[in-house]
């Protein structure tokens, strides 16, 4: 490699480092992802001048490319809603691992076609072993990412069925995943005995997208965090993968950096929904459909909740899905600020590791809004505060605080929840009282001592803070 790409990879490897590293605090994250994006610039400049394309062709070829990929990036990015983020997330995952999987297949092929470009030895082994396993990482991370999209969205299955419940998982799916995974190997090991034979590589694509179709499907509810941040992971070792088999430095660290941090997000959430890998991907949990509500709650007005918060000393807010949808953090802040200065009320906010439909959801929207980090308080140093607290705001929450957590049934079973419930009062913002993401009903809505607010997150808050502004 010539000296000056070996420093361009260099330079962009430094600036993926440093972004991530920027990453790790909500008020440097955008620099950490400007930095990223910079470092990936550097990375594709870089490779395309590495390549000494000869001829208009070519080139038109590559700026065309760049060009196209960008717009849709860019206009993708600049279009999705806040809440439109985990499904873009889950799409993006896909399309990683598919590229990867593709540039890895174009090489091999390539060996098809001609084989006195065919490596020997140990090299032909790396190789032909580094290609099957881009193959099964990045199809099945395409596929999977699609149905995991899907199911963010809240589609409905062939059956009828929603599908972010987990609708279909039966006993012998576990052994069928094992034996497939299995017949993946046998056929790399295949392809390396007869390189030129294209049968194997076929068979790995066509068993690696039904993987990821059977994996992703029995997994529902609360455990999609877990799945989302998994594939994420495995679009970054097929990255890797391929970076060995193309010798792109610079391709191997950015997998590698994407494989290992989405790794770590994986057991941060599967710590959070108090789960193990293993039971997440090979069990999944029941509670099949949404559950249909029989009972009933009479509604409380803005007035009677400003009349209650006059006099309250302390004051949690627990945010979740639907303060996303409704897109009420300004109001929920300005409330926050206004019952700071006329009650001197002091207010915290209990952030749960998988409110919202994305990790860090409810720390983004609120930073945005300007809310001192120092207030965001994570689940388990809060939960102890609960006991003392005059008044939890629930907005929008529902899994998140649902106390069935603790049953240890059903999908939330086990899932550490926010022990809203704790508080003397409880006021909840939402506008039903229909399920959350995990379609299990919630029995903190019918307690005696919460008072539910019906009504979309942005128009109660807004009430809220005219009604306490009036008093
Ligand atoms: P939930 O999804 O449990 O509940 C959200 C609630 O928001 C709903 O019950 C809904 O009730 C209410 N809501 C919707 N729109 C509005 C609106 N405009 N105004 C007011 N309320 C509204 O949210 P949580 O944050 O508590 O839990 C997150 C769930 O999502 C967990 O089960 C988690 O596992 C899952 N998940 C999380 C991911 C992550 O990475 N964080 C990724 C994938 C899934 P109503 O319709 O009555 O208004």
């Amino acid at each position: 490699m010539e000296d000056w790409v070996s420093i361009g990879y260099l330079f962009s490897a430094a600036l993926f480092i440093f972004g991530l590293k920027k990453l790790g605090h909500p008020r440097t994250a955008p620099f950490g992802n400007q930095l990223g994006a910079l470092g990936m610039f550097v990375a594709v400049i870089t490779t395309v001048l590495s390549m000494h394309l000869e001829g208009g062709a070519e080139w038109i070829l590559i700026i065309a490319g760049m060009f196209i990929g960008s717009a849709i990036g860019y206009w993708m990015a600049v279009r999705v809603e806040m809440t439109g983020m985990p499904e873009l997330v889950a799409l993006f995952n896909g399309f990683g691992g598919a590229a990867s999987a593709l540039v890895a297949l174009s090489e091999v092929t390539k060996y098809i076609h001609d084989d006195s470009t065919l490596p020997s030895g140990l090299e032909l082994t790396v190789t032909m072993v580094a290609a099957g396993l881009s193959a099964l990482v990045g199809w099945m991370t395409l596929t999977g990412s699609l149905l995991a999209m899907y199911k963010l969205k809240g589609g409905i299955n062939v059956f009828g069925k929603w599908l972010r419940t987990p609708t279909w998982g039966p006993p012998w799916l576990n052994p069928v995943k094992i034996s497939l995974m299995l017949g993946v190997f046998i056929l790399i090991f295949m392809s390396v005995e007869d390189p030129t034979n294209t049968q194997y590589l076929w068979a790995i694509i066509g068993i690696s997208c039904l993987l990821g179709i059977i994996l992703v499907l029995p997994i529902g509810g609360a455990d999609m965090p877990v799945v989302v941040s998994l594939l994420n992971s495995l679009s970054g070792i097929a990255a890797a993968f391929t970076g060995f088999i193309i010798g792109n430095s610079v391709l191997i660290i950015a997998g590698s950096l994407v494989g290992a941090s989405g790794l770590i997000l994986t057991f941060i959430m599967c710590k959070a929904m108090n789960r193990t890998l293993p039971d997440v991907l090979f069990k999944s949990f029941g509670g099949t459909e949404k559950q249909t509500l029989t009972r009933t709650k009479v509604g409380s007005d803005a007035e009677e909740v400003a009349m209650m918060v006059d006099g309250a000393q302390k004051i949690i807010i627990v945010p979740g899905y639907g303060m996303a949808v409704s897109q009420c953090q300004h109001q929920v802040k300005e409330f926050a600020d206004l019952v700071g200065e006329k009650f001197d009320t002091e207010v915290r906010y209990a952030i749960h590791p998988v409110a919202g439909r994305m990790p860090g959801h409810m720390n983004v929207l609120l930073a945005e809004a300007n809310v001192p980090y120092e207030q965001l308080i994570e689940m388990e140093e809060i939960n102890s505060e609960f006991p003392e607290c005059d008044i939890a705001i629930v907005i929008g929450a529902n899994d998140t605080c649902n106390p069935a957590a603790r049953s240890g049934e059903g999908p939330l079973a086990g899932m550490p929840i926010i022990d809203a419930d704790k508080a003397r009062t409880v006021v909840i913002i939402k506008r039903s009282l229909s399920v959350g993401y995990a379609g299990v009903d919630n029995d903190l809505f019918y307690e005696d001592k919460t008072m539910m607010l019906f009504g979309d997150g942005k128009k109660m808050m807004n009430e809220l803070n005219s009604a306490i502004k009036d008093l």
